[in-house]
């Protein structure tokens, strides 16, 4: 992208902040990179460009844009974080250090350098979340000039973005970027599959896009007299997704149903019920589809009510309804919430507050501390498949799939962890090991003086209770 339409994008969102470091910051990159190339034979500032695009789609604040164009100045230039200090100020630069690589570093694995890579990024990211921001643009243009690496590092890179990457930007709520990281990986990962489902997604293309327009109109009408504001919005799946569920369900394309579904989009939490409970009456609802993630949103953020339901021809379609408030945060996620209002730098004010979690998480991996384990842990929570438990008062925990209820315990408090001795759940007494599922009631049972023992390693999945098991059996030296 052009300068001059770079500054006139960033504007377009934020009319009344001053561009001029925004200038400074597209010819310095240019400058400061000016004898190199990538990979693919271009300039190298095409990539800092990419980035500093991505972040401009985003809406990301001007420091953040800044930080995107520089972002590899001292890590590929000679130029010192100093100099970087005195032209652009310290927040900039420190989201230029915390996204710089670490490739200096010597370890004795690739599995070391790679844990290490995220201990460093993530730490940084726990002072600012906007480096992991950063990061993801920096990625997701490295994904999409893939090709002219070779075939040895496009595997490793594209699995890293599978399992990392994508995990995470989906976990910080921003499903686009998500979807193309999955996709652009998929294709480097599965090429002979990738042609073929590209194939006979195509070719399915132009009737699905009939049915679905068929079903958009229905549902267009059923709401039309309804007095509620509402707009609605087609949805397909990407590649990767429909090739995980072939892969879950073990069959072919042909025979996954729901790749269709629309979103319906509203003003108010309550039209959103309103809206349920008129689509509820014109269309038969898919049983046991109904999940409510406006009352129980997921970790990431995300609110949305879902449910299935037979469309007039007999096919399945998921409905999604939500706010715009939520739509713009399902679609970018903590991105969204830097967007400028009406020229202001106001950030969300309780966005502190929800992403505390990520923080605590982030803490909780530093004390892993080997690579495998911290990779794992990593992993492990980042898993998308989530479970829903709750505590006797009602108040419900997000788990990921396989965690116990010994994981639950120390999700509730430290100290109900580590004094735990059993558990009930749904009224039923377990053993710690008792793996959970969504809408499952757990009371821990605690005794004082208890404390942990070492086979609680064995069944404990989530990063925050291995941290504290493992923190507390080093301190009494039973581990090393
Ligand atoms: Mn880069």
């Amino acid at each position: 992208m052009e300068k001059a339409e770079l500054l006139e994008k960033f504007s377009a969102y934020a009319p009344h902040v001053d561009t001029a470091m925004l200038a400074k910051a597209f010819d310095f990159s240019v400058k400061a990179h000016a004898d190199q190339e990538r990979a693919s034979g271009e300039h190298y500032f095409v990539h800092c460009d990419a980035v500093a695009s991505s972040l401009v789609d985003w809406k990301m604040d001007l420091p953040t844009i800044c930080a995107g164009l520089l972002h590899d100045v001292l890590e590929d230039t000679p130029i010192s974080a100093e100099t970087l200090a005195a032209e652009f100020g310290d927040e900039v630069t420190k989201m230029v250090l915390g996204v710089t690589k670490l490739d200096h570093l010597q370890f004795s694995s690739h599995d070391d350098a790679q844990a290490e890579n995220w201990r460093r990024m993530l730490l940084a990211t726990a002072q600012d979340i906007r480096v992991i921001v950063i990061k993801l643009a920096d990625r997701l243009h490295n994904m999409k000039t893939l090709n002219f690496l070779n075939k040895e590092k496009q595997k490793r890179i594209a699995h890293e973005t599978l399992t990392l990457y994508a995990p995470l930007a989906h976990r910080l709520g921003m499903f686009q970027l998500k979807s193309q990281l999955e996709d652009l990986a998929f294709m480097y990962l599965f090429p002979a599959e990738y042609e073929d489902l590209n194939q006979k997604v195509n070719a399915q293309l132009a009737t699905r896009e009939v049915t679905l327009a068929k079903f958009k109109e229905s549902v267009e009408q059923a709401l039309a007299n309804s007095n509620i504001p509402h707009r609605i919005l087609a949805r397909t799946k990407s590649l990767n997704s429909i090739y995980q569920k072939m892969l879950r369900q073990n069959k072919p394309f042909e025979e996954i149903q729901d790749a269709l579904g629309v979103r319906v989009i509203t003003d108010t939490v309550a039209n959103c019920y309103a809206l349920l409970g008129i689509v509820h009456t014109q269309f038969k609802p898919v049983a046991g589809s109904f999940t409510d993630y406006i009352s129980i949103p997921k970790m990431n953020l995300y609110r949305s009510l879902h449910t299935t339901v037979m469309g007039p021809g007999g096919e399945l379609v998921e409905i999604q309804i939500r706010t715009e408030e939520m739509h713009r945060t399902a679609e970018y996620g903590i991105a969204a919430h830097w967007r400028y209002k009406t020229g202001e730098t106001a950030r969300d004010a309780h966005l502190e507050e929800k992403l505390n979690w990520l923080r605590q998480w982030i803490e909780w991996l530093q004390d892993l501390k080997s690579p495998r384990e911290f990779l794992d842990s990593l992993k492990t929570d980042l898993e998308l498949n989530q479970v829903f438990v709750f505590t006797p008062a009602g108040e419900v925990k997000a788990l990921p799939a396989g965690a116990t209820a010994l994981d639950f315990a120390f999700a509730v408090h430290t100290e109900i962890g580590m004094a735990c001795v059993g558990a009930m759940v749904n009224n039923k007494m377990v053993k710690l090991d008792h793996q959970l599922k969504s809408g499952d009631i757990c009371k821990i049972l605690t005794k004082k003086g208890s404390a942990p023992k070492k086979d609680w390693l064995n069944f404990t999945r989530t990063a925050r209770a291995r941290s504290k098991i493992r923190h507390y059996l080093r301190e009494k030296g039973i581990v090393a």
